[in-house]
């Protein structure tokens, strides 16, 4: 016999583990089935910085604010375990006037959209910072938000979503979805059985087209490689999240400054996070790739740049490098919306933001699935925008 639930979550990322906590917290029975233990795909291969530095002004801006609170509030009030939350603020660096100039301009931006934030000048940043390179000119302060643990937070949103009544099919692979002869969405079959449903959120990330194709939705999603280097935990490089200026032209798929050819090709910048282990999280790429090896050439050009602003990092020993795929969509914001085929729900694409991002998203489509008014205007998610 098949079993049956309200809603059927795809994926045990972030995206769909918050989907799945907030169907079960409105009383809705539901099922999040996953291919891996919980957190098996990218947010476990990511940062897990929650800050309002890199979006454009306005609304986007705005939602993202929405979007952080919503973490916070989870991570303060509605977890039951430690996730490593660190909030000391951080800094997005200017390397010299030219860059202290345009972040005066973004700050000013962020500032008219309420963003917490303020110009730190070279004095006050080195004593903040005292490992900085001494010619970096100066800095944004955001003291929004904060880092987490990506894999601790899907666990400890895994254990609520099953306290509040939810069922996880951990190590289940969805192999197909089948519809009533209406058209609407009717059972998710598995390889360990089937549940028969009328609402399926498909969270699978980059997996989220493979999906869609069951039901014969497209779904523009593409991956966007991103390594990370992991420093040993005896050595404190930074005292909070600190990143270049570069790096929100890099996000947002600007050029960057200067000529180096392989920080273009990989799109190459710096940033560091620290970590509730002590290990900093160092660098950033971006460039499209469908697997998850080391390139060593990226790696290299990466701690490179992390030298020119931490030349201490030169004395660090690196003992793991790592990489995740970004799910990409083509204007780098979320898919949260309906489709074409009643009951089939798509909440995917969340770039370079998912784990900050995911709560909001699951609150939106539990709000969609139960016909309630949904907390934002939805247009800018919906999946036939493009
Ligand atoms: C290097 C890097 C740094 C990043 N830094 C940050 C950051 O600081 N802050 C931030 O907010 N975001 C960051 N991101 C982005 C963030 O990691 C992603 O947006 C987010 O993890 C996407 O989550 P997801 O749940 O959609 O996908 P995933 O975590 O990939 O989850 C999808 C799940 O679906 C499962 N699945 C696939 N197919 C099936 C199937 N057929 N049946 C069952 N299950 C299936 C997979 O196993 C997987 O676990 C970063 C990403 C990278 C790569």
């Amino acid at each position: 016999m098949s079993k049956s639930a309200d809603a059927v979550v795809i994926g045990g990322g972030i995206v769909g583990l918050s989907n799945a906590y907030w169907l079960a917290k409105r009383g809705l029975k539901v099922v999040l089935v996953e291919s891996g233990d919980l957190v098996a795909g990218t947010s476990a291969r990511c940062d897990g910085n929650n800050y309002i530095c890199d979006t454009a002004p306005g609304e986007i801006t705005q939602t993202m604010k929405l979007a952080v609170s919503e973490v916070e509030n989870l991570v303060k009030h509605e977890l039951d375990a430690d996730v490593d939350w660190i909030e000391n603020g951080m800094f997005t660096l200017a390397e010299n006037e030219e860059q202290y100039e345009q972040a005066k301009k973004q700050c000013a931006e962020k500032q008219a959209d309420g963003v917490k934030c303020r110009m730190v000048d070279r004095k006050e940043l080195h004593e903040a910072e005292p490992n900085l390179a001494p010619d970096i000119y100066g800095a944004i302060e955001f003291t929004e938000g904060g880092s987490l643990s990506p894999i601790l937070f899907g666990f400890a949103l895994g254990d609520k979503v099953e306290s509040l009544g939810g069922e996880i099919w951990r190590f289940t692979r969805v192999i197909g979805i089948e519809l009533n002869p209406d058209g609407s969405v009717g059972k998710v079959l598995t390889d360990k059985g089937d549940i028969v449903t009328k609402h399926v959120v498909d969270a699978a990330g980059v997996w989220s087209p493979a999906i869609g194709k069951m039901v014969g939705v497209d779904i523009p999603v593409t991956m966007m490689k991103g390594d990370i280097l992991v420093a040993e935990s005896d050595v404190k490089v930074s005292n909070r999240y600190v990143c270049e200026i570069g790096y929100n032209f890099l996000r947002n798929d600007m050029k960057l400054d200067g000529d180096d050819a392989i920080r273009q090709k990989y799109g190459i910048g710096f940033l560091t996070e620290p970590t509730g282990a002590n290990n900093a999280l160092i660098g950033f790429s971006k460039y499209p790739a469908t697997d998850t090896r080391t390139n060593f050439e990226v790696t290299r050009a990466m701690a490179k740049r992390a030298i020119r602003f931490y030349p201490m990092i030169a004395n660090v020993n690196i003992i793991r490098t790592y990489a995740g795929l970004r799910p990409w969509s083509p204007d780098h914001e979320p898919i949260i919306s309906k489709t074409k085929v009643p009951g089939f729900y798509v909440c995917s694409g969340h770039c370079g933001s998912g784990i900050a991002y995911g709560p909001l998203s699951g609150k939106l489509i539990m709000q969609m699935i139960l016909g309630e008014e949904t907390d934002v205007k939805m247009d800018r998610f919906d999946l036939y925008r493009f």
